[in-house]
């Protein structure tokens, strides 16, 4: 009797581990980067399981997917893109290819977009002239999130009330973000910063900042280059300089000395995208200057 007993149980729980493990496998939506994650997580609620091409604390610059993710990819009904990233460019057609039913839809359609030769260390040099980083500002995120929801009620009709529903909460999200942000930014005395990688080029753009940023187009500077970021930080007494938590600190730590300024980590490639956007707006208006 014990046994049959413990048999049914196991019978139970391996039904439930089946359950658990097939569910997913048809409802997978891939994004390529984290904040993208959030946003989809978001619009997406029980219906879909969200997978990040690139995996936290990595960047995109030297991308490419592991065995496990060409399975799932080869399952999956859609890929948000960026639609500027270097890796996207080489493998959204990899994927295509070896799933034809994947519907591909980029994340950054009517956003209005930075013109700048912007290439990452380690990636190939496709795309020229945009600036990828759409997703570090609230006012491209409201955007985003509403292109991720069209994208979605195309793959699934049936749940679109649900969809418009939960981007409603997000978009009021992201509105409570924007407004957090530019309370914050409103007593900063000075408009410029500098930055190692110039990943904060929207949110300069949306909130009238000017960022400088030590690589130059994403690239090793020149040394007449790094002389102007030099003389722009005495010049505007900029006392710091911001570094995404995946960049080596080394090079900015020159430049800091010699500025006689401090750095300071950013992390716009976190999940946690609200935390992140506001933690940027507090660091650049609490700065030393
Ligand atoms: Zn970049």
């Amino acid at each position: 009797m014990a046994r049959i007993i413990s048999y049914c149980l196991l019978g139970i729980v391996l039904a439930g581990c089946f359950s658990e493990s097939s569910k997913p496998k048809h409802n997978i939506l891939f994004v390529s980067i984290l904040p993208l994650k959030y946003f989809a997580d978001k619009i997406a609620g029980d219906n879909f399981h969200v997978e990040v091409t690139v995996p936290p604390g990595a960047g995109p610059e030297t991308y490419s997917p592991t065995p496990k993710q060409m399975i799932m990819l080869n399952e999956a009904q859609a890929y948000f893109s960026i639609g500027y990233l270097g890796f996207e460019q080489v493998w959204l057609a990899n994927f295509k290819s070896s799933n034809s039913k994947l519907r591909i839809f980029a994340s950054s359609n009517n956003l209005d977009l930075i013109s700048e030769n912007h290439h990452h260390d380690g990636e190939p040099q496709l795309l020229k002239g945009v600036d990828p980083h759409i997703w570090s500002s609230p006012k491209c995120a409201r955007i985003i999130a509403e292109n991720i929801c069209s994208g979605m009620i195309e793959i699934d009709p049936v749940n679109k009330d649900q969809y418009q529903k939960n981007l409603i909460h997000l978009l009021s999200e992201i509105n409570t973000v924007d407004s957090t942000v530019t309370n914050l930014l409103k007593h900063i005395t000075s408009k410029k910063f500098i930055i190692f990688h110039p990943a904060l080029g929207y949110f300069a753009r949306d909130y009238g900042l000017e960022q400088l940023s030590i690589e130059f187009e994403g690239k090793i500077p020149s040394p007449k280059h790094l002389q102007r970021v030099i003389d722009a930080a005495k010049k505007e007494h900029i006392r710091f300089i911001l570094i995404q938590k995946e960049f080596d600190k080394e090079n900015a730590e020159i430049i800091a000395k010699e500025i006689n300024s401090s750095i300071i980590q950013i992390d716009p490639l976190d999940y946690n995208w609200p935390e992140q956007m506001i933690d940027i707006a507090r660091k650049l208006s609490e700065t030393p200057k």
